[in-house]
C-alpha cells in the first residue's frame, strides 16, 4: 500500500468513525449507562435524550457528552436507588477550611455537572424532547448558579438558544418566572 492509499484508508476510517460517533448509537455509547432506570420506559427515555444530542449543533453536543452526567428521576416509584458511575480524577476537587484556633479542615467535592429529568408516563415524547433541550440549553449556557434557577431572564435564554436549534420553545409565557 503506498501513502496516498494509506491516507485514503485512514480519512475513511475517520469518517466513519464520526458517522458512528454522530449516530443513535455512537451518542447512546458516549452518555453512557442511563442512571435511575432500567426500564423499558427510560430505555425510551434515553433514546430521546441521544435523539435531542443528536439535533443539536456537534460543539454543544461534543460538550453535553463531555461533561454531563443524566439521571432519569420520577421513573415508576420516582425513586433511586443507589447511583454508582464514573467519575472524572480531575473533577474531584479540594478546598482547604481554616477556622481560627482549629485545624484546617480539608472538604473535597466533585465538580460535576447533572441534568435530572423527572418526566411522568403522561408526558409525549415531543413533550419530553423539549424539556430535555431546555434543561442541556441551560447546562451549555452555565446557568449552574442557583441563583439562575426560575429566573426569567435565563428561561428566556435557555428558550432562544434551542429555537435556534430548531425546537419549539419550552414556555409560551415567562410571567410565572417574573420576581
Ligand atoms: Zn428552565
Amino acid at each position: 500500500m503506498d501513502e496516498k492509499e494509506l491516507k485514503k484508508e485512514i480519512e475513511e476510517r475517520q469518517r466513519k468513525y464520526e458517522e458512528w460517533e454522530n449516530s443513535i448509537e455512537g451518542i447512546l455509547y458516549g452518555i453512557g449507562g442511563m442512571l435511575g432506570g432500567s426500564t423499558s420506559a427510560s430505555e425510551r427515555d434515553e433514546y430521546l435524550i441521544a435523539k435531542v444530542l443528536q439535533q443539536i449543533p456537534k460543539d454543544v453536543r461534543g460538550y453535553i457528552i463531555g461533561n454531563v452526567i443524566f439521571i432519569l428521576a420520577g421513573d415508576q416509584d420516582g425513586i433511586i436507588h443507589r447511583l454508582r458511575f464514573q467519575i472524572d480524577e480531575n473533577r474531584i476537587k479540594e478546598e482547604r477550611i481554616t477556622q481560627k484556633g482549629k485545624d484546617d479542615i480539608i472538604m473535597r467535592y466533585i465538580e460535576q455537572d447533572f441534568i435530572i429529568l423527572t418526566f411522568t408516563p403522561k408526558m409525549s415524547d415531543e413533550y419530553k424532547m423539549i424539556i430535555i433541550a431546555h434543561e442541556i440549553a441551560h447546562t451549555y449556557l452555565n446557568h449552574t448558579d442557583i441563583n439562575c434557577h426560575g429566573g426569567e431572564q435565563y428561561e428566556r435564554a435557555a428558550d432562544d438558544l434551542i429555537e435556534s436549534w430548531g425546537f419549539p420553545r419550552a414556555y409560551k409565557s415567562y410571567d410565572f418566572f417574573k420576581r
